[in-house]
């Protein structure tokens, strides 16, 4: 008997025991002071070293976390550039003083407000929702009207993002002399060359002006002065669309009657040399700028034309995809183009074989215009080919213009 009434009293200062370091352990880890650490005994003594241990390291995982941290603001509130850091929600997470300059906004008031609260700029707010964030955007500044500013939104993280700006004004300002400078040259070069190529031509009609013994270097003048007024038109027409940002205004285009016009101009270029054929969809039509559609259309039709070889195949296409977008397609037979070339096909006098553009008559400005077209529209040009060594076979080049599904317009069936 007394020897379990001993057992029973060891075991309660046993249980004790326990009871008192489980009770320190849950007052420390109410407020977890490296310091005040409690020292254990027993086994309890090894779980204290074990947490000490933990805690110390966690600490200067800690600092050295901050530290970086502060390191990292430190060099980029340095950044000419405005960086501004979102959570998953688009709130402002941190920001550096030249994006509180830029963009108006103030860190201690700010912080953790939604960006499209405080910058309210409709395109932002586009950019901000599409989550297309591949290409910056450019704003005009709404605190300054003459400072432009480029922003870039950069996902990382989980579903964060930085938003970089830069003020873009002076860059600006040489693109747009630049573009004054082309578009004043080609129109002051337009009148003399009319008048040339004019007097050129009424020579050539008139009997006897010219001695057959230099008739062939009147035909010369006539095709380079013909050539430099469709250079010039391109020039214009490219600086036309490079200073005005927004394409005129979007009317719903009848796709069914623009295809067919696009084939019969096709058929008139070829000269019945081809067989040229169109599958359009009925019903579908399109929202955009028509005479800037029909001329960046237009000018894939033409290429096709000029770039395949007499009895070549051209299948024109207005379709629907299965994912809602709906693509204009020119597939040819034709002499087809090199991987190395595709890339860089639309820069401006980009020409993959510089004597047969001259041949088919080509500036080297076509497609540079297609991409400036279709850029205001949010539409996308894709170019697929092979090569061909002068034979017709069954591949030559396809291009195709994606555009997106807020511009299809899908009619009733009549
Ligand atoms: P160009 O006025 O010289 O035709 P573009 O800008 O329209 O200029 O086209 C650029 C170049 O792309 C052309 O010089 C040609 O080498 C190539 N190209 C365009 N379309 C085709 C096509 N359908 N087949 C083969 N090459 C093409």
């Amino acid at each position: 008997m007394d020897a379990l009434i001993v057992l029973v009293i060891g075991l309660s200062l046993y249980l004790f025991g326990h009871l008192y370091w489980l009770h320190k352990l849950n007052k420390w880890l109410n407020k977890p002071m490296l310091n005040h650490i409690p020292n254990g005994s027993g086994v309890w003594e090894d779980v204290f070293a074990s947490l000490y241990q933990e805690h110390r390291r966690h600490s200067r995982n800690q600092t050295q976390l901050s530290s970086a941290l502060g390191r990292f603001r430190h060099a980029a509130s340095a950044l000419p550039d405005g960086v501004v850091v979102l959570n998953a929600a688009n709130e402002i997470e941190w920001c550096n003083p030249p994006a509180e300059k830029k963009l108006g906004l103030n860190l201690k008031q700010d912080e953790n407000q939604p960006i499209n609260y405080l910058v309210r700029h409709g395109d932002f707010v586009t950019y901000l929702n599409e989550q297309d964030y591949s290409e910056p955007i450019k704003l005009k500044s709404w605190r300054n009207s003459d400072v432009t500013l480029e922003i870039q939104l950069i996902p990382f993280g989980t579903k964060q993002k930085l938003l970089i700006c830069r003020d873009v004004s002076q860059l600006e300002k040489i693109e747009a002399m630049r573009r004054d400078f082309i578009a004043n040259v080609s129109h002051e070069l337009r009148t003399p060359l009319t008048v040339v190529g004019g007097f050129v031509e009424t020579l050539l009609d008139m009997d006897g002006a010219v001695p057959e013994s230099t008739r062939s270097y009147f035909n010369m003048m006539q095709d380079q002065t013909s050539r430099m007024g469709r250079l010039i038109e391109d020039l214009l027409t490219l600086s036309h669309i490079e200073s005005n940002a927004q394409p005129p205004e979007d009317t719903e285009i009848n796709m069914v009657a623009l295809t067919n016009m696009l084939l019969n101009d096709a058929n008139a270029l070829s000269l019945s040399k081809h067989e040229i054929t169109l599958d359009a969809e009925p019903n579908l039509d399109l929202i955009g700028a028509l005479e800037e559609l029909q001329s960046a259309l237009g000018n894939l039709v033409s290429n096709a034309v000029r770039y395949t070889p007499t009895g070549g195949k051209i299948a024109i296409a207005w379709k629907m995809c299965a994912d809602g977008h709906a693509i204009f397609s020119v597939k040819d037979n034709g002499i087809g183009i090199e991987q190395q070339h595709i890339d860089r096909l639309t820069e401006r006098f980009y020409r993959v074989d510089r004597s047969r553009s001259r041949e088919t008559g080509g500036t080297g400005l076509g497609l540079s215009i297609v991409k400036h077209i279709l850029t205001r529209h949010q539409a996308k040009l894709q170019i697929t080919s092979v090569p061909q060594d002068g034979i017709l076979a069954e591949h030559g080049s396809t291009f195709s213009v994606i555009f997106p599904k807020t511009r299809i317009v899908h009619k009733a069936a009549v």
